[in-house]
């Protein structure tokens, strides 16, 4: 019985963004954040579950007071319009700076729908950052304040994003076989 390595796992084409690469990504996006929002009221807002590995990472790269909020929608499924809301904020966000934190923006249908309802209750500033923009996808023009890689049109996993449920964990974003995808 062998043990289990994610760098020989059959499904793994290959590694897309290292885990050294992520790293200084995410500690630049942090340090830009921590610059803009100096005096402000910062909540950070993340969206279950593949978020909360950039989220727990990027929030110590934030020399700020802020606050952490999360809320879960309905998942995957391409070409989507409006999504359902399956768990919603704990906190109130009127008045408050708020940064929605994602881990990836493909289509931005999901993204366009969250801002607006985010909207609607009236912070008092609204942006988004994400780690992962496959911006050669998007559908909607979304204004993205912080994009940290620019990845092409592939299914990735890693670092959050998973495949049923599965490989969130692993500390690099990677690609998968072509027969896995099938
Ligand atoms: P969008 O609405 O922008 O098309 O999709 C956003 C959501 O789709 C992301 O939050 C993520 O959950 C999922 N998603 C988009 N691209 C990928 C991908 O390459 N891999 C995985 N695992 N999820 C993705």
């Amino acid at each position: 019985m062998g043990f289990y390595h994610s760098m020989h796992d059959p499904a793994i084409e290959g590694i897309l963004v290292s885990t050294e690469v992520i790293a200084d990504t995410v500690s630049e996006l942090g340090r830009r954040i921590t610059a803009d929002y100096a005096g402000k009221n910062l909540a950070l807002v993340t969206v279950l579950r593949g978020g909360v590995i950039f989220l727990a990472d990027l929030c110590r790269e934030i020399d700020l007071p802020l606050s952490l909020d999360f809320m879960a929608i309905s998942s995957y499924s391409p070409g989507a319009g409006a999504v359902r809301i399956t768990k919603d904020l704990d906190d109130s966000i009127t008045g408050r700076d708020v940064l929605v934190v994602e881990d990836i923006i493909d289509t931005g249908l999901t993204l366009n729908y969250l801002l607006s309802v985010l909207r609607q209750r009236d912070p008092a500033s609204l942006a988004v950052c994400t780690l992962f923009d496959k911006d050669v996808r998007r559908l909607v023009d979304l204004p993205i304040e912080y994009s940290g890689i620019r990845i092409p049109d592939r299914f990735v996993i890693g670092y959050g994003l998973d495949l049923m449920g599965r490989y969130r964990n692993l500390p690099f974003l990677a690609t998968l076989r072509e027969e896995v995808m099938e």
